[in-house]
């Protein structure tokens, strides 16, 4: 799985994506990421990625030039590898869910647009995208978060990202866990107890507990 992040950030990956699990999927080539500032491309001689709305308003607008030079660039090159989406980040997409996480899973590349300031013209939504994405009713000052949200999700389920298949709550559904110690005592005459069928080394009553309280949370 290969991510390509078209962003006027770039800096903002390096150490969120230099820690952890990100790092292990990098260093064994289970999912590579690379970065591309936009500004490299924009054929304007001062630089600016961005400009004035038409129809005014306030605020500026990523142009759609630079993105388009990015990602011609891409498919003359690493994009020829395997399948292909691209993805734009904006308030007015699809909010990203775990179906949608696995779909984009079976993917070679993505490649990720992050907008900013008021957001990326509209014709990248029309004729660059494949798909639009939010990851949730809230604005954000860009979509560099969202492309780490979404490289989150997604990686988990490439094969050899995580390192025990069975860590994946997906396949287990989600349940309250603990560890050590078993009473702890936060202040003078104060208990907090673990659950104690979860001592009992029963593990049939074990997974019941923890399938019942999927059921009623649902
Ligand atoms: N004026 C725009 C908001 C622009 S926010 C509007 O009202 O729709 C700037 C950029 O941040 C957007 O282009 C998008 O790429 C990103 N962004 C902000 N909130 C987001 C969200 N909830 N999900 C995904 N991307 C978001």
């Amino acid at each position: 799985m290969r991510f390509h992040i078209l962003t006027i950030f770039p800096g903002i990956f390096d150490s969120y994506l230099d820690e952890s699990l990100f790092k292990r999927a990098q260093k064994k080539h289970i999912v590579s990421v690379r970065t591309y500032d936009l500004r490299s491309f924009t054929n304007d001689k001062h630089k600016k990625v961005d400009d004035r709305p038409f129809g005014g308003g306030p605020g500026m607008v990523i142009k759609v030039q630079p993105v388009w030079d990015a990602i011609k660039k891409l498919k003359r090159g690493t994009l020829k590898k395997g399948k292909s989406r691209v993805i734009l980040f904006s308030t007015r997409g699809k909010v990203l869910d775990a179906a949608i996480a696995r779909r984009l899973a079976r993917y070679d590349n993505l490649v990720l647009i992050c907008g900013r300031y008021e957001g990326v013209d509209e014709r990248v939504a029309t004729h660059i995208a494949d798909e639009e994405l939010s990851i949730g009713d809230y604005v954000l000052s860009g979509g560099e978060i969202p492309a780490l949200v979404l490289m989150e999700a997604v990686s988990r389920h490439v094969p050899g990202f995580l390192g025990k298949e069975e860590s994946l709550e997906e396949v287990n559904g989600s349940f309250p866990t603990y560890t050590r110690p078993d009473i702890f005592i936060p202040a003078k005459g104060k208990k907090w107890n673990v659950p104690p069928v979860l001592l009992s080394g029963d593990h049939k009553k074990i997974a019941e507990w923890r399938k019942g309280l999927r059921n009623d949370e649902k």
